[in-house]
């Protein structure tokens, strides 16, 4: 059985038994590495609530989990920006008399004993958290609620991550959906028909600040927030350039989607300044999110809005995204077609929500498997020079090298750029998608399991992508359409930045050496017959 539908029979138990739970002394909120933010929380909102109505102080919990982090290849980065926002989180919430404590947990399997036994020793009625898909995260809410049972403490864990919940969208023949299209056109009309479920979750109410004196809980308001967890520390010039492209905060957050909403298109600047600092200019007329239709595929403008490592934290929240395309437009209905900017973006907002109801249907997607068991033994290469040189951007295809730059100095890919070094990893190296996404994940800032796992399968045709695999990119056709004047290209591949014309998008081997630019690991044609003749039968060579 999923571990989600566990986690949904213990929390059904756990509320039967323990109906009449006593007020205790606190009601605890236990704050996750995706819901990094209070507007519009759910599990938060629903503690404080609870909080309130026993007349007795929110405590907010935020455990930090070394092991966790290893386990899923979390980088220094995303943990960076994860303390970042917690540490902005504390002083807000302390604005409310709320303390926010922070506890490092190790071995992680201990998590589960160690929070009860510290809401115990907090006397606390409840635990409030909202639910994350993983399944080692699952596994361990089933613990946490099981003892929490135990201990006789009301656990209320609540979905929260996404617009539609998982389980909840079905076929005619009542099974999970593995192609977006379909599953798209329900998610939609389902939301339609139920627009509450964007509904903005009540802000939590103050403490009483009395709390400050109280002999438990008024020292929690001056621990410290860790500047950074052992093992997981940028180096010092990467976190500099991290806190200044991508700033900590709801704030933050807002401004990034208030410039998508508001401010037109500007050659990129990535790489060198914050995205909120560039294309500065607005214009009521031309706005990113009207040309996301036809711009979202530049890779050499700044069309998209960013937001992911925000929503990937939960620093912003994917309800609040599709609410302001409501407002922006003055709709009563969420527009979520292909045939305008709005819409596009919404179906975007909708693929980390498909994803995620992949993950929840088919946990063995975060075990390694491939979404379609058939191709398990597609036969890989293994070769470690092809593999540095994909990572480090020296493979000889300028669109791979810039992407790949992009995101070593940035912490962040534009999607036509993820999908373009997915497929070539996968397809022109052959080199197992289980090692990029590990690398995307230790890499990017916004490295989010569903959604990172969901592409490095679509890419290499072993996941829910509705074309077979002979879908394979050309790397050069594609750096033609998305960057047409090679200004992506010679940003990021500045040796090639005097190469004229269209040649740059595919360097002559003399072309190459001139400028010390390395020649191609592979040709493409050959490549891609290997590939096709590799995934037709899996197992054969
Ligand atoms: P916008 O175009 O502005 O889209 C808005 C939001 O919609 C994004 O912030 C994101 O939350 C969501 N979104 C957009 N496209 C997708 C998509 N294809 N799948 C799921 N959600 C999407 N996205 C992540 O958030 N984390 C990852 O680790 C990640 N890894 C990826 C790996 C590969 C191989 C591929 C092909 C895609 C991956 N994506 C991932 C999806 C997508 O590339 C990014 O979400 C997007 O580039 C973020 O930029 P943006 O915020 O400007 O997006």
């Amino acid at each position: 059985n999923p571990p989600l539908e566990i986690l949904s029979r213990v929390l059904k138990k756990n509320g039967a038994s323990v109906k009449d739970v006593k007020k205790g002394e606190c009601v605890a909120y236990w704050m996750r590495m995706e819901d990094l933010r209070i507007v519009d929380n759910r599990a938060l909102s629903r503690a404080s609530s609870k909080a309130q109505q026993d007349s007795v102080p929110l405590i907010v919990l935020f455990v930090i989990s070394p092991q966790d982090y290893k386990a899923h290849d979390r980088g220094a980065r995303r943990i960076d920006f994860m303390l970042r926002n917690v540490a902005l989180l504390k002083e807000s919430l302390s604005e409310l008399h709320i303390p926010l404590h922070t506890v490092s947990i190790s071995p992680r399997k201990s998590i589960p004993s160690k929070v009860i036994s510290l809401l115990q020793e907090w006397r606390a009625s409840g635990l409030y958290a909202n639910i994350s898909y993983e399944v080692d995260e699952l596994r361990r809410d089933i613990q946490t609620c099981e003892l929490g049972t135990k201990k006789g403490m009301r656990c209320v864990f609540v979905q929260d991550r996404l617009i539609i919940d998982p389980g909840i969208l079905k076929t005619k023949e009542g099974k999970v959906y593995s192609v977006y299209s379909p599953w798209q056109r329900q998610w939609l009309d389902t939301l339609n028909q139920n627009l509450d479920w964007l509904s903005e979750a009540p802000a939590p109410q103050a403490n009483n600040s009395e709390v400050r004196q109280s002999k438990t809980f008024g020292k929690l308001f001056d621990s410290p927030v860790p500047e950074f967890v052992e093992g997981y520390q940028c180096e010092a010039e990467d976190g500099k350039n991290m806190t200044e492209f991508w700033p900590a905060g709801t704030e933050a957050a807002s401004q990034m989607l208030d410039r998508f909403l508001n401010t037109k298109a500007r050659k990129s600047q990535i790489g060198e300044v914050s995205p909120l600092t560039e294309g500065a200019e607005s214009s009521a007329k031309q706005n990113r999110i009207s040309e996301y239709a036809e711009g979202r595929n530049r890779v050499d403008l700044d069309t998209s809005s960013r937001l992911s490592p925000y929503l990937t934290s939960g620093v912003i929240s994917a309800r609040e995204c599709v609410r302001r395309t409501m407002t922006f437009l003055k709709a009563k209905q969420v527009k979520g077609d292909r045939g305008s900017g709005v819409g596009m973006w919404v179906q975007e907002i909708a693929w980390r929500d498909f994803y995620n109801h992949i993950l929840a249907a088919a946990p063995r997607v975060s075990m390694g498997r491939p979404y379609h068991e058939k191709y398990a033994n597609v036969k890989w290469e293994t070769s470690e020079k092809h593999f540095q040189a994909w990572k480090e951007g020296r493979t000889g295809v300028p669109i791979v090298d810039a992407a790949m730059r992009q995101m070593n100095v940035f912490g962040w890919m534009h999607n036509r750029c993820r999908m373009i070094v997915a497929m070539y990893l996968t397809k022109d190296l052959m080199i197992d998608w289980r090692l990029g996404e590990r690398y995307f994940s230790q890499n990017l800032l916004d490295g989010d399991l569903a959604s990172n796992n969901g592409g490095w399968q679509w890419a290499a045709s072993t996941g829910t992508d509705a074309q077979p695999y002979f879908r394979v990119f050309n790397p050069v056709s594609q750096s033609m359409k998305c960057d047409p004047d090679g200004a992506y290209l010679r940003r990021y591949v500045t040796e090639l930045a005097k190469v004229k014309g269209k040649e740059i998008h595919d360097p002559s081997p003399d072309t190459a050496d001139a400028h010390r630019y390395p020649r191609k690991l592979v040709d493409h044609k050959e490549a891609r017959e290997r590939a096709l003749r590799r995934y037709k039968e899996p197992g054969s060579l």
